[in-house]
């Protein structure tokens, strides 16, 4: 960085966290209430946009009194209890364990401050790259006002999400990213209900839509990627043209700052490696259809704290183990997830699915059950 000044640290006893998303965070506070020191760098300045559905269902409420943030993220938040879905040209309308929508703005500044307050030594607009692992430590480049630091820590845990700038090929892929990607936007719309998570789905992709505490609509979709698709049209004319195909009014635009898009979105690495575990999107991600990536994100941020703190003073083949334990706690979900999804591409499925939840709504129970084991 032209004009910087160049420091080296030794932080041998810390773990550094790179990223302050809810895994990130998580992650901070578990390993805070174990005791461990813990340094924690953000890119950006709170509060980021984020393209997400803003939905936590059951096992994610868990993972917030697992924190000790559940009174405080209810108070800010919008209760959901029912599911309406637009499949195979019916409407659907289902019961569903009480959860909560809130949106990015108001969540990931609360649980970075929770993280401060926990004793974490959190640098926001700090950007992290890699540089080395080797037995005895990890070398990490820190950008922060111009200045470059590099430190070296005890164990570094990748919760960068979806753009893993900062991590090299240490931890390779196992399945480059691909297939859909992600669009969320903050609309108006006269149909959408507080309470209700809205669901759409074409052979295009799937829309989302929730209402916030605050009122406005959280519009999220995922959407086939490729030229074919491209051609289409826009993101926003295709998610547009997923709800003209389904039984939703249209939502209107209300801030055209907070429309953003993501890279392709499946994807798979190998998540542990030596003194490096990567937890949340940075992990691998398969696709939001069951809005559980929080969850997921947060549930792999306490496990890898746990593990961390068994093992303190003797970190050196914590990733290996990391590795093994989060292909365990996430494998089974992962892969109803996939299935779902790739399933409700197909119109005849979702044809299928819509009759038979129409007659024995109580089928889905099984379904929303496996998705939210805590
Ligand atoms: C369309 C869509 C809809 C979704 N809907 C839902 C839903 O309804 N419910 C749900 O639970 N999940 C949903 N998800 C998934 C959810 O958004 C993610 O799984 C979750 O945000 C992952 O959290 P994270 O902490 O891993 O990453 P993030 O929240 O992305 O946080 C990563 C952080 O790391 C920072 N960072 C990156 N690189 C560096 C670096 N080099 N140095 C320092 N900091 C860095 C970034 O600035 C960022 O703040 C959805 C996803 C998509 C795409």
């Amino acid at each position: 960085m032209t004009g910087s000044t160049v420091t080296s640290q030794r932080k041998d006893s810390r773990v550094l966290i790179i990223g302050g998303g809810v895994a990130g965070t998580a992650c901070a506070l578990r390993l805070r209430s174990l005791g461990m020191a813990v340094d924690l760098v953000e890119k950006a300045t709170f509060p980021r946009p984020k393209v997400c559905g803003c939905c936590i269902g059951e096992a994610g409420l868990h993972a917030f009194s697992q924190l000790g943030l559940r009174d405080r993220v209810w108070e800010r938040a919008a209760i959901t209890n029912r599911w309406s879905a637009s499949l195979g040209g019916r409407r659907i309308e289902l019961a569903i364990p009480a959860g909560v929508a809130i949106s990015r703005e108001v969540l990931d500044p609360l649980m970075l401050e929770s993280a401060i307050e926990a004793g974490a030594q959190v640098t926001t607009n700090c950007t992290a790259r890699i540089e080395s692992v080797d037995p005895r430590s990890v070398s990490v480049k820190l950008e922060h006002n111009a200045t470059t630091v590099t430190a070296n820590y005890e164990c570094v845990v990748i919760a960068s999400g979806l753009r893993t700038g900062g991590m090299k090929d240490l931890l390779p892929w196992t399945e480059m990213p691909r297939g859909p990607f992600g669009v969320s936007f903050m609309a108006s719309s006269t149909d959408v209900e507080p309470g209700v998570i809205y669901m759409a789905c074409n052979k295009d992709g799937y829309v989302g839509m929730v209402k916030l505490a605050d009122g406005r609509v959280d519009v999220a979709a995922a959407l086939n990627s490729g030229a074919t698709s491209a051609a289409v049209g826009t993101p926003m004319t295709r998610v547009q043209s997923i709800l003209a195909s389904s039984q939703f009014a249209p939502v209107v635009l209300s801030d055209p700052s907070t429309l953003m898009t993501t890279p392709p979105l499946r994807r798979a690495r190998q998540t542990g490696n030596g003194r490096l575990l990567a937890i949340g999107d940075a992990a691998g991600y398969v696709e939001p259809f069951t809005g559980e990536g929080m969850t997921w994100g947060m549930q792999g941020g306490i496990a890898a704290a746990e593990l961390i703190a068994t093992q303190k003073g003797h970190l050196q083949t914590v990733g290996d183990e990391w590795n093994q334990k989060l292909e365990t706690l996430l494998r089974s979900r992962k892969r109803t997830c996939r299935f779902v999804t790739t399933a409700l591409r197909s119109p005849t499925v979702c044809r299928i699915a819509a009759n038979t939840l129409t007659w024995f709504p109580s089928l889905a129970t099984p379904l929303l059950r496996s998705m939210n084991k805590t």
